[in-house]
């Protein structure tokens, strides 16, 4: 299908002109607006209605209004502090207006028998109505009013509403509000025009729909919505198409190894594993890279699933590399990968920041010389001074706890190793799912295999909410547990503020724990131990020489002791949702009957019970995920809440579903009919964030 002359790409950008002022331009940078032209898409979070008056007697509480009165009487008060007192009316009632900060030009302006406009709530008071600090407006003649609706910008410190009105007005009058949408598809999709669209929301008419526009659900608030899932579903299918059009190493070995460790293994792996292994078998077969991501409740087995992907790569003739984001769960997956490989001849190393200098470079060494093929480590795996012989597979274990450009850094590690021009395939592992409208959005461009059942033999974790005055029924539980041969965690409470405070918690609470069970071995891990301390206390804890580990939330992740049974999560309050799901995890591994002590400390916020509730009542991660989202934003799940980047400013993943879905089938139309179209549609909406969308 032939496309419409446009302008070639590119033309929108020239003409989004450089920042005016500098202080302007710092002001507007922090808005996110790098060009003039990026005003047009500034829009606005709500709408004050100056275009009619409203009579004194009929303004409700709670609704800013717009009254035409004539001042009776204006004054300084001193009580309850310096304030001007202006006594107004019009012919259905008085108002008392009061401005605390004024000028004396002002106080002038108000004398009796000015007569004003003044915008704002006029709340009940002791004198008839009251409006604090109104926007007023003293009247010479008869001035008409406005007629559109007046819009209210956010905005940022230094930037008054007016400035910023005027400056989009400037936008909109001098650039280009390109329709970047074909016609065929907009028709389809009963949207209305992007020029008419942003002129709607910024202007709109006397008389408009406010409830549909406050609830977004005005077509013009639909069609930039969509505009801007498309603009997303557009880079996302972009990088789709570049990975397909990049190389990696195929691999598709002998099967010779990763035959041996199923042979090896204690258990058969549970179908969804099974599943899971052939879709990734299949992905690294093919010449191009791999970016999937395997998805699986805590403690469904993913582990080995990553090990048989490692060891395709090897036997293939290459190198695999996996990363964790913590020491303890990244020394947990050495061990275990050295526990299943090794046997096998292939030699697993350790890269970690703690890692003694000299073992460092040794290991440095032998990655660089191929002589190793496994690598197992922390985000030390790709600093500078890393460089793998051959590397083919990068797996990152809790892919949600890096950073976005973390993973990129990974991935680019491997470029231009396993073969010329060829970048490695990657394998990401979570236990935290992705919700649909996730999965459809930001991780369009990644495939999915998720392990959606547990190995055998399990027992569900019975979960307990359990206020802290009743401490000594769970010292008593603990005591119970552990003399009949089982082991417990005690996840210590998190105090936000400060990592020193966190520290001094868990001492004191191992402190206090071991006192009250002398009887027991208590033992403490924390983030500031030393490696090498925190790696002997999980191995002891491992091993049973521990009963009870006290801990903080350094254990969160991937830690496996299966004789552990019972988790007591102090504070429980203070946690994430999917965090106290994380921990959870930890137990139930085994065959015994597993419980986890929500403790709370009352007075419990009805928001905090909520919360609580939620992981009380659901024992799959799905459901505890998306309520999760929900309260949390999609931020978490793709480690860029740091960073600041927003990801959506107006559509929403969930109550937009139905525009995700649209704007998915339009991508894919528009990169194959109007691929000229999709550019420009891009550029309006990705300029900058293309980076971050492709991790
Ligand atoms: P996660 O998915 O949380 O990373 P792991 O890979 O740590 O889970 O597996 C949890 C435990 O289950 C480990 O002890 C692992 O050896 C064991 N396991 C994995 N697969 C199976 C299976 N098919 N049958 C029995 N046990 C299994
Ligand atoms: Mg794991």
């Amino acid at each position: 299908m032939a496309e419409a002359k446009t302008p070639a790409r590119g033309a929108e950008s020239a003409q989004r002109g450089s920042p005016p002022g500098d202080a302007l331009a710092k002001r507007l940078a922090r808005l996110g607006l790098a060009g003039r032209c990026d005003l047009v898409l500034h829009l606005p979070l709500r709408y004050e209605d100056e275009t009619r008056v409203t009579p004194v007697a009929e303004a409700r509480a709670g609704e800013p209004v717009l009254v035409e009165v004539e001042v009776v009487e204006s004054s300084v008060q001193f009580r309850p502090r310096r304030q001007l007192v202006v006594k107004a009316r019009d012919a259905t009632g008085l108002v008392v207006m009061r401005f605390l900060n004024f000028y004396p030009s002002q106080q002038k302006a108000l004398a009796a028998g000015a007569r004003v406009r003044a915008f704002g709530e006029v709340k009940p008071g002791f004198f008839g109505g009251e409006m604090v600090h109104p926007r007023v407006r003293v009247l010479r003649g008869r001035e008409p009013l406005a007629t559109a609706l007046t819009p209210v910008y956010p905005t940022t410190a230094g930037l008054p509403q007016w400035e910023l009105r005027k400056l989009v007005d400037a936008a909109l009058a001098s650039c280009p509000l390109t329709e970047t949408l074909p016609d065929e598809i907009r028709a389809g999709l009963g949207l209305p025009g992007f020029a008419e669209s942003v002129l709607a929301l910024h202007r709109p008419a006397a008389g408009a729909d406010l409830a549909a526009y406050a609830s977004r659900t005005h077509p013009a608030w639909r069609r930039v919505k969509f505009d801007e899932l498309l603009g997303q579903q557009l880079s996302m299918r972009a990088h789709y198409r570049a990975r397909r059009a990049q190389r990696a190493p195929a691999l598709a070995g002998e099967a010779r190894l990763t035959r041996a460790l199923r042979a090896r293994l204690p258990f058969r792996l549970t179908a969804a594993q099974e599943r899971a292994w052939r879709e990734i078998e299949r992905d690294l077969a093919s010449p191009h890279p791999m970016n999937r991501l395997l998805q699986g409740d805590v403690g469904s087995g993913k582990t080995v699933v990553a090990a048989l992907a490692a060891l395709r790569a090897v036997e293939s003739g290459h190198q695999a590399a996996v990363m964790a984001p913590t020491e303890i769960l990244a020394e947990q997956h050495f061990r275990k990968l050295s526990e299943w490989l090794a046997p096998l001849g292939v030699r697993v190393v350790w890269v970690a920041g703690g890692q003694k200098r000299h073992e460092r470079r040794a290991a440095l060494a032998a990655i660089a010389a191929g002589e190793t093929q496994v690598a197992v480590g922390t985000h030390a795996l790709f600093q500078e001074g890393v460089a793998f012989a051959s590397l083919a597979l990068a797996i990152v274990d809790e892919q949600h706890r890096f950073g976005v450009h973390q993973r990129l850094a990974l991935r680019e590690k491997g470029s231009g190793v396993a073969g010329a021009g060829a970048i490695p395939h990657q394998l990401m592992m979570s236990a935290t799912p992705i919700p649909r409208t996730l999965s459809m959005s930001y991780y369009a461009d990644l495939d999915v295999s998720v392990i959606d059942a547990l190995p055998p033999g399990r027992t569900p974790v019975v979960t307990k909410l359990v206020s802290e005055s009743r401490r000594d029924e769970v010292i008593r539980r603990i005591r119970e547990a552990c003399r009949a041969g089982r082991q417990a965690y005690w996840v210590c409470p998190l105090v936000e503020e400060s990592e020193a405070l966190d520290l001094q918690t868990a001492i004191d609470t191992h402190a206090r724990l071991a006192g009250e069970l002398a009887d027991l071995r208590v033992g403490l891990v924390h983030g500031r131990l030393a490696p090498a301390e925190k790696a002997q206390v999980m191995a002891a804890f491992k091993a049973g020489d521990i009963d009870l580990l006290v801990a903080t939330t350094v254990i969160e992740v991937g830690v496996d002791v299966p004789n552990a049974s019972l988790m007591v999560i102090e504070h429980a309050e203070r946690f994430g949702l999917a965090q106290l799901h994380q921990l959870r995890g930890r137990v139930g591994r085994g065959a015994a009957d597993s419980a986890c002590i929500l403790l709370y400390r009352n007075p419990l916020s009805e928001a905090a019970r909520a919360r609580l509730k939620i992981v009380f009542e659901n024992t799959d991660g799905f459901v505890v995920a998306r309520e999760d989202l929900m309260l949390r934003g999609p931020g978490e799940f793709l480690g860029v809440r740091q960073s600041g980047v927003p990801l959506l400013r107006f559509a929403d993943l969930e109550r937009d579903a139905d525009l995700v879905e649209a704007a998915r089938a339009a991508a894919e139309r528009m990169l194959t009919e109007f691929p000229q179209a999709a550019a420009r549609h891009v550029e309006r909406w990705a300029a900058g964030r293309a980076d971050l969308l492709k991790a």
